[in-house]
């Protein structure tokens, strides 16, 4: 494994533990938040939340969810469903409007075996790809520079954020 200096990745490790110590879940966090820049949510309505991935594994990375606290799709009423996949071909928007990927990789990790971080609270990872970019999610034990800072990238999206709420 590369040892590279990634203080998010590091970040990342602590905050797990704290998380698996606590029944707090970011993400119910990010559908109370007031102030979004704070929690980097981009969006959020009755149904669904938009958030930048504060671990990101590319720039860009977001996290779509539900905003109710389920584990799986089949918690899923029909309007969430729905909800989510408007949201996702939105998000998509905004990305390729503010960051102009070359591509993306959107999936799910169902259970801690197919890692996923929360368990509890279901979401979508949505991470933009560009060419030349070797790195991506499973190969989780390369390393990666982020070449933007979160907050840099937050406002760069949220220029763009009309997309979202948009038809
Ligand atoms: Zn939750």
């Amino acid at each position: 494994m590369d040892v590279l200096w990634a203080p998010w990745r590091m970040k990342y490790i602590e905050y797990a533990k704290v998380r698996k110590d606590s029944s707090e879940c970011f993400i119910c966090d990010a559908v109370r938040a007031e102030n979004l820049e704070e929690h980097l949510v981009l969006y959020k309505d009755s149904f669904t939340v938009l958030l930048m991935n504060k671990f990101p594994y590319n720039t860009g990375h977001l996290l779509l969810a539900p905003s109710r606290h389920v584990a799986d799709f089949s918690q899923l009423t029909r309007e969430e469903l729905l909800s989510l996949a408007e949201l996702l071909r939105k998000s998509l928007a905004l990305l390729k409007l503010a960051l102009s990927p070359d591509g993306f990789n959107v999936g799910v990790n169902l259970g801690r075996v197919a890692g996923a971080g929360l368990e509890t609270h279901l979401h979508v990872h949505i991470v933009p790809r560009w060419n030349g970019d070797t790195n991506f999610m499973p190969v989780i034990s390369n390393t990666k520079v982020i070449p933007e800072a979160l907050k840099d990238t937050y406002r760069r999206l949220m220029e763009h954020v009309h997309v979202l709420k948009g038809p």
